[in-house]
């Protein structure tokens, strides 16, 4: 039983199981007499623990042998500069189709590093839509396109892969990894973020064919370099261990509860009966996203009159559903749904937001 109903968008709920075992193991993790944080990374121990996380990512994703599996640092954010270093030469140019606002922020920091082409923006639109496929302007040049299946603060998601031709395909899946089951072949850069659907902040997963890691891109520090990073194990440096260790946890938790096609089924559900709930509330609470685009993971909300959404931060906290305010680029509430917040959660912010409107409609 959780204490409190988290609904944050990130740092967000990690499973409550996993949480436990971590407490049972934090002073004598695996019979070593220490905590896991204490441990050489380059131990006996560590390694195998680190090897069994990547063969249970590679299970839940099924990945393809010809993709490397990365555990890096510098959140999502450093990557966004990081993969135009490794992937573009200074004269080349990408695609990037940006609907939100983490799409932008990865335009803003890869400029620096190559040539971007904005191919398609919902921004015209106020993101509350994707931009109709037939008006991309894709080019067949470009070195790789870049997309957020999942955009975290506007509530807009893909509802399935865009087909890009030949073009390697790279995804920001920060808040949606691992929320139903994706063909990663179809990508060539999968990254995210772990702290919504994966462990603990400073830990970024990155699944990445391997023969973009023989693209030379531009000088840069070995450190910056992903091929170095698969050549050693993701311990060029020492890794974020920790945060390796919850991820593994996490990766046997979806496991053990069906792996990523039962999350997507239970994710289906909940973000159901919350977007029923929103829609049949005779206008109460309102979510503008077109219903096509509309997220599983990130629920915005507005209340009919914003003068209510202090009462209803209030309330919804005593009554132990935490993290609802909305991201202050769009205002209002959100709610996050990630793997680990079960349908109980969303039960009980659905009873919440009926009795609320009941007694302020
Ligand atoms: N991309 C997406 C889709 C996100 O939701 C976030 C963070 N919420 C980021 C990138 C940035 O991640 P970080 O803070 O790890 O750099």
């Amino acid at each position: 039983m959780s204490k409190v109903w988290n609904f944050s968008a990130g740092p967000a709920a990690l499973p409550h199981e996993v949480l436990k075992q971590a407490q049972r193991e934090l002073l004598d993790w695996n019979g070593s007499g220490m905590s896991v944080m204490e441990q050489s990374h380059r131990g006996k121990r560590f390694i195998a623990m680190a090897a069994e996380a990547e063969a249970d990512l590679r299970e839940l994703m099924a990945i393809p042998d010809d993709y490397a599996v990365l555990f890096l640092q510098g959140g999502a954010t450093q990557h966004f500069a990081q993969i135009p270093m490794n992937l573009a030469g200074p004269e080349d140019s990408a695609d990037y189709v940006v609907t939100g606002h983490w799409g932008e922020k990865a335009v803003r920091e890869a400029a620096p590093y190559v040539r971007v082409n904005i191919a398609a923006t919902g921004y015209g639109d106020g993101f509350r839509r994707l931009p109709p496929r037939e008006g991309w302007a894709l080019d067949p040049r470009a070195v790789y396109v870049h997309y957020t299946p999942n955009e975290t603060i506007h509530g807009v998601e893909f509802g399935d892969v865009p087909d890009v031709g030949e073009v390697p395909l790279v995804a920001d899946m920060s808040s949606s990894i691992l929320s139903a089951p994706v063909d990663v072949a179809r990508f060539g850069l999968i990254y995210a973020g772990a702290q919504k659907n994966i462990g603990p902040s400073g830990l970024v997963v990155m699944i990445v064919r391997r023969d973009l890691l023989a693209r030379p891109g531009r000088p840069m520090a070995r450190i910056l370099r992903y091929a170095e990073h698969a050549g050693q194990d993701s311990m060029l440096n020492t890794p974020n261990t920790w945060g390796w260790y919850l991820a593994g946890l996490t990766f046997q938790w979806l496991k053990a509860r069906g792996g990523v096609a039962a999350m997507a089924e239970r994710n289906r559900a909940k973000a159901e009966l919350l977007y029923r709930a929103i829609d049949g509330s005779g206008g109460f609470y309102a979510n503008a996203i077109e219903p096509s685009a509309r997220s599983r993971m990130n629920v915005p909300f507005t209340l009919h009159d914003s003068a209510l959404d202090a009462d209803f931060l209030k309330e919804s906290e005593a009554a132990g559903l935490f993290a609802l305010k909305g991201h202050k680029a769009v205002g209002g509430m959100r709610a996050s749904l990630y793997n680990a917040v079960p349908l109980e959660a969303v039960q009980a912010l659905v009873a919440f937001m009926r009795d609320f409107a009941d007694r302020h409609g």
